[in-house]
């Protein structure tokens, strides 16, 4: 039998479950051994050579394993999974959706799923925000985004706007613009020289690594918008579409907040030089981190002309992203052309919006935003209790239901590992070992050295699992800083 830390796994429900069975050596090990007995995969895996291990069943908080092996999804796979999995009220909304319209051309025709949903998001008018517009991942979101910008200012006769500035730790996603934007070098490298050019980059805010000694937040804020400020007049006059950011940093950064005001100061910048504020709440936004719109925790005036968001919109259960614009923008276009100059296939489709519809309604219902938020804060005690003092953690962040664990080589100094030691992967891999799923990060530092871990579960996760995760995360830690570097 596989030691694993869950002694006792529990589902959402609260109810003990027994472990699966697991026999053999590794997770690892069974993967290739499972492996060697198959044909060739006729799938693309993004690896040619470590194959995915196959999950055969997914429920509530679980994973189960093509071999039995019983997983707590600690991540939901990146921030994804906000439900759990295999909610049967999801299930069925999207079963009489596909009965009733599966699919219809958003060129001439809507479906009463995406209106909903829709309303749902942006019938208030949060921020300003009044329009939705729903694609099938992150990266297309981020996509439109820009060009609905470029869009926005081309109709108000600016068409030499056509520059979009970024941060240097920054994750938007791998089509052609959102990968441009962001700086996660190691997905760079075959494409640095043909990415768009009319992308810059300045610092991100993180203050674990770049405040400096003595520096309050407040000065920390002031020189970052100065930094800002600096590029808009770099770039030239007028010249600027927009500066885009994620709210709380994921993927690249390992859940960086903000210090107070930070939002409202870059808003400020891009007012004083006409350009538009985006925020991409892709991974941090639809209440992982307690609020619906992470921005709405920020100081100030940090509500965005545009938002993106993915992930947790659908939880996982149909592919589901969407942009949020401003009134005004709305309105810019309809004086102009009266048409957003864009569209997919797949647009707003019936399924997926029926699917997010579904979470989304849940959501509210059973007021798993504010459980998000509670749970949260006892994830972070957790961890802190049991990690804080370890000598290679070096910062535990996050909000709500994400969380992110810096390791560093050096702790006084802060100095990040060796990247080639792959000590995020490695944690991510001993955990799993463990039976809990946890979210693998590296390039926290310029998209180039710094590891972390990144822990977001379900809304649904409960105190056992809470306990189960913070352990687990411990002892995969310990088990990886104590081999010989
Ligand atoms: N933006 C952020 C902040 C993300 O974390 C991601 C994905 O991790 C994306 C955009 C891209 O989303 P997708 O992978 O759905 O294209």
């Amino acid at each position: 039998l596989i030691p694993t830390l869950l002694d006792e796994p529990y589902e959402a429900s609260g109810q003990p479950q027994k472990a699966a069975p697991c026999t053999g050596t590794s997770i690892v090990e069974r993967n290739k051994a499972y492996w060697s007995t198959q044909p060739r995969p006729s799938l693309l895996h993004r690896s040619f050579h470590e194959q995915p291990v196959v999950v055969a069943s997914a429920s509530q908080n679980y994973l189960t394993l093509h071999d039995g092996t019983r997983i707590l999804d600690a991540c939901g796979g990146a921030a994804v999974a906000i439900l759990g999995h295999g909610n049967k009220e999801v299930v069925a909304a999207m079963t009489e959706q596909a009965a009733t319209v599966a699919y219809v051309h958003t060129l001439s025709y809507t479906t009463q799923a995406a209106e909903d949903l829709a309303k749902l998001l942006v019938g208030h008018k949060p921020g300003g925000l009044s329009k939705a517009f729903f694609l099938g991942s992150g990266s297309e979101a981020n996509d439109g985004a820009m060009k609905i910008a470029r869009q926005f200012f081309f109709e108000r006769n600016d068409p030499q706007r056509t520059h979009f500035i970024a941060r240097r730790q920054a994750y938007h996603g791998n089509t052609w613009g959102p990968m441009s934007l962001s700086n996660n070098v190691s997905r760079l490298v075959p494409y640095k020289d043909i990415l768009m050019p009319n992308v810059s980059h300045v610092s991100p805010c993180y203050p674990y690594q770049y405040q400096r000694s003595g520096e309050s937040d407040a000065q920390y804020v002031r020189r970052l918008a100065a930094e800002l400020d600096d590029e808009f007049t770099r770039v030239g006059p007028q010249r600027v579409i927009a500066f885009v950011a994620e709210t709380v940093g994921g993927a690249t950064s390992g859940c960086i907040t903000a210090p107070p005001g930070y939002f409202s100061a870059m808003k400020a910048v891009c007012r004083k030089h006409g350009a538009l504020f985006v925020l991409d709440e892709v991974m941090c936004g639809m209440g992982r981190t307690g609020t619906t719109m992470a921005w709405e925790q920020e100081d100030g005036d940090a509500s965005p002309d545009i938002m993106t968001i993915g992930k947790g919109l659908g939880g996982g259960y149909a592919p589901i992203a969407g942009i949020l614009v401003h009134q005004d923008i709305i309105d810019q276009l309809d004086q102009g052309t009266g048409c957003f100059n864009h569209g997919h296939t797949y647009q707003a489709h019936p399924m997926s919006c029926a699917a997010a519809l579904a979470v989304q309604s849940i959501v509210r219902r059973e007021g798993l935003v504010q459980r998000c938020a509670e749970m949260g804060k006892r994830l972070e005690m957790g961890l802190k209790q049991r990690l804080a003092d370890e000598p290679h953690v070096g910062e535990i962040r996050g909000r709500g239901l994400f969380w992110g664990i810096e390791f560093v080589q050096d702790k006084s100094t802060r100095t990040p590992f060796d990247p080639a030691l792959k000590i995020g992967p490695s944690v991510q891999r001993e955990a799993l070992e463990l039976g809990v799923n946890i979210y693998p990060g590296a390039g926290t530092l310029d998209g180039v050295k710094g590891d972390h871990v990144l822990i977001a579960p379900p809304f649904t996760v409960t105190e056992a699992e809470i306990e189960a995760i913070t352990r687990t995360v411990l002892e995969a830690y310990r088990r990886v800083v104590s081999r010989p570097q």
